[in-house]
């Protein structure tokens, strides 16, 4: 009977209802950087999520610094959270700490990002392979050959590499035939858009401009691509792929500079996340649909779904979704 209850009143939660525990979790969400416009949407929708749900929550940004992020963490644990919900700048670094907070019987949750060689708890992202796999999909429709330059996202953020993972098993079988020639292979540290910038750029000096697709990542580094674009008058000439659906780029979207985005729903991410964490904090098991290892395990996983976006689905996509407005977006 105990755990009958227990079940229904974790789907109870799951479903968002007004289902709550006695116990006040203190949730201390560490993320690598608020610069970066999705990362404001996360923390918004989780605190209200968690706030409603009767958590406390205290946010902190490392504006990715490594160290910064883990004295952040540390900061976290001396103050006694439950919970510390986790966006990683570096997934490979954070192993010691994670083990701090262990012994202080602490759960971890890994949000959007792998924590690799730790001992978290459980893994909350959306399936970033396919995402991967949307990007250069959307691409080859508008163009299946030519010279295509890959520009992945922060070489220390394990999704830039599943990204990269998708974004190959769709164009390396047209690299095998000869259709496309990879012209240059990049990553952007830190994933901003300046960085970006001066990478088109001298990718595009390389290679005296002859440039068809951009492989970008996300919308913040396909934004500093396009303004690299922009200034050789290739905007709107070549193909190029986003993510995040960022308002700047649905904007370029409709403009034509920017082939395409995809869209994750970080409203359900958010409040997925807050639920799960209330749950920990509350020594319930949190209800998955994958695992992922990480080095050290496989880490009990919950993965969302990616939609892709463009021109054409904008309406059904992100405005019906209440992501942005019509207004904002067709200005
Ligand atoms: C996220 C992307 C985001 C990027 C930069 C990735 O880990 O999955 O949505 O654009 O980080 O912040």
């Amino acid at each position: 009977m105990k755990k009958l209850i227990t079940a229904i009143s974790i789907a109870m939660l799951c479903l968002g209802s007004a289902a709550s525990y006695a116990k006040t979790v203190k949730i201390g969400m560490a993320i690598d950087d608020l610069r970066l416009e999705r990362w404001q949407k996360d923390r918004d929708f989780f605190v209200a999520k968690a706030e409603q749900m009767g958590a406390e929550v205290t946010v902190q940004s490392s504006n990715s610094n490594e160290q910064t992020q883990i004295s952040q963490i540390e900061n976290m644990i001396s103050k006694g959270v439950d919970v510390l919900v986790i966006i990683p700048y570096n997934g490979q670094v954070l192993s010691n700490v994670i083990k701090e907070a262990k012994l202080e019987g602490i759960k971890v949750l890994s949000y959007d990002r792998l924590i690799n060689n730790a001992d978290i708890d459980f893994y909350l992202s959306f399936d970033n392979e396919k995402v991967g796999e949307i990007q250069a999909q959307a691409l080859i429709e508008r163009r299946d050959n030519g010279n295509f330059f890959l520009m992945g996202g922060s070489p220390v953020d394990n999704n830039a590499k599943l990204f990269r993972q998708g974004q190959m098993n769709i164009l390396q079988p047209l690299i095998d035939e000869g259709k496309i020639k990879v012209v240059g292979d990049q990553w952007v540290d830190g994933w901003l858009a300046e960085n970006a910038l001066k990478i088109m750029e001298n990718a595009l000096t390389a290679n005296d401009n002859n440039i068809d697709v951009v492989v970008a990542s996300n919308d913040s580094t396909a934004g500093g691509a396009i303004q690299a674009l922009a200034a050789q008058g290739l905007a709107g000439k070549v193909v190029i792929s986003g993510q995040d659906a960022d308002i700047a780029a649905m904007r370029r979207v409709v403009d034509g500079t920017q082939s395409m985005t995809v869209y994750k729903p970080i409203k359900l991410l958010a409040e997925t996340a807050a639920t799960i964490a209330v749950q920990m904090g509350n020594d319930a098991t949190p209800q998955r649909n994958s695992k992922l290892n990480n080095g050290l395990k496989d880490v009990p996983s919950y993965l969302l779904t990616p939609i892709p976006v463009d021109a054409d689905n904008i309406m059904e996509t992100v405005v019906a979704d209440g992501f942005h407005t019509k207004e904002s977006i067709y200005q």
